[in-house]
């Protein structure tokens, strides 16, 4: 018989699980603190447990939590695991050292359908949906590896490999886990989702009306060249695109995140930044300009530090809100999927 996954239960499920085999229901609440607060890796941690109860569970429960095949190490402290999965499949979960406190990249598929032209995870193809448990389960990974250290996960982002929206159920799911006081107990507005421009599916996110962040791969400031880099374009287009955005912005009161890659010679001249600055005008919106992290194989080159500055200044002058991300983990294979692809690829 197979195990139960304790993550993918909610607080309810785990007491009536513990009720069934005729324990008190308030043991729920202990386990949820091991797992989800206090590090535990194993049943045998668990000392407020009687020990009967402890080898009840080993031998009819999984606490869910995931552990790293590999790691990766950069010089200005971004670590990047490789998080092996039970079937045998595996993804990039990476912790980022900001000066404002600890952050961490989340992946939600193995692979990607999207497509992106610029874009390591899409290149295996898409290979499967990560359940709510897996995901829930690198936060874990993460929160437990800062806490040997005396540090703590302020915020996350749902941003490595993988479009969260195509995996809309499992991420909604999730998404309650983590603010369910019984178990992560975090506010989304420390998090925040990335996505490609699913359009429909923004609305939905849009209907929940929680306070998570958004951030939009958008990447090209018109139709013909965002359908070239990324083929979801041609889907939901930009006249699509936006007012779905708009509306996230309009029901949850949060500003959004628009990310744009700038490619040497392809979407970063001064014309470009013009449109963009056209199109978002007016719009709760800020502008995060990330430096391309060059996948060889893919024979594309980042802009050079001068036609970034210069793009970001264009997008100044006509008042739209812009930042440069930071490059962390530069020496590592930083680009998400690139890990995993030079490992099993
Ligand atoms: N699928 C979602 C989230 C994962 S991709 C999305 O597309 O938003 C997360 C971010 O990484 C996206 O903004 C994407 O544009 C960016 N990205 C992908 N490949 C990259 C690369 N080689 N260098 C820098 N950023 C990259
Ligand atoms: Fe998928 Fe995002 Fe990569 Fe596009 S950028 S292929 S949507 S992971």
């Amino acid at each position: 018989m197979s195990k139960i996954n304790i993550l993918a239960l909610s607080t309810e499920g785990l007491r009536s699980f513990l009720e069934q085999m005729g324990e008190k229901p308030y043991r729920a609440e202990q386990i949820l603190a091991w797992l989800y607060h206090k590090g535990a890796q194993s049943w045998e941690e668990m000392t407020d447990l009687p020990k009967a109860l402890r080898k009840i569970l080993s031998e009819s429960a999984d606490t869910g939590l995931l552990h790293p095949s590999r790691k990766q190490t950069s010089t200005d402290k971004t670590e990047k695991y490789l998080v092996a999965l039970a079937d045998g499949q595996a993804v990039e979960t990476v912790i980022l050292p900001y000066d404002i406190g600890t952050s961490a990249c989340i992946s939600t598929q193995v692979g990607c359908k999207m497509g992106c032209v610029f874009c390591a995870s899409g290149m295996p193809g898409f290979i499967r949906n990560l359940s709510a448990a897996e995901i829930m389960a690198q936060v874990l990974l993460v929160k437990n590896r800062l806490l040997q250290c005396g540090r703590e996960l302020k915020s996350f982002v749902l941003m490595g490999s993988g479009e969260p929206l195509d995996n809309y159920e499992a991420i909604v799911e999730f998404l309650g886990a983590v603010q369910d006081r019984e178990r992560l107990g975090m506010s989304l507005r420390h998090v925040t989702l990335s996505t490609s421009g699913l359009a429909p599916k923004i609305l939905s996110l849009a209907g929940l009306g929680r306070p998570l962040n958004l951030a939009v791969s958008l990447n090209a400031p018109n139709n013909a060249l965002r359908d070239r880099l990324m083929p979801v374009n041609r889907a939901y287009p930009l006249e699509q695109l936006l007012p779905a955005c708009d509306e996230y912005a309009k029901k949850t009161g949060r500003r959004v995140t628009y990310e744009y890659i700038l490619l040497q010679n392809l979407n970063d001249q001064a014309e470009h930044a013009m449109q963009l600055a056209a199109l978002l005008m007016n719009r709760l919106a800020h502008v995060n300009l990330i430096p391309f992290n060059a996948v060889p194989e893919l024979g594309l080159k980042p802009s050079p530090r001068n036609v970034v500055n210069e793009f970001a200044g264009i997008l100044k002058k006509k008042m739209i809100n812009v930042t440069v991300r930071r490059r962390l983990g530069a020496d590592i294979d930083a680009a998400c999927g690139q890990l995993r692809n030079n490992l099993l690829g």
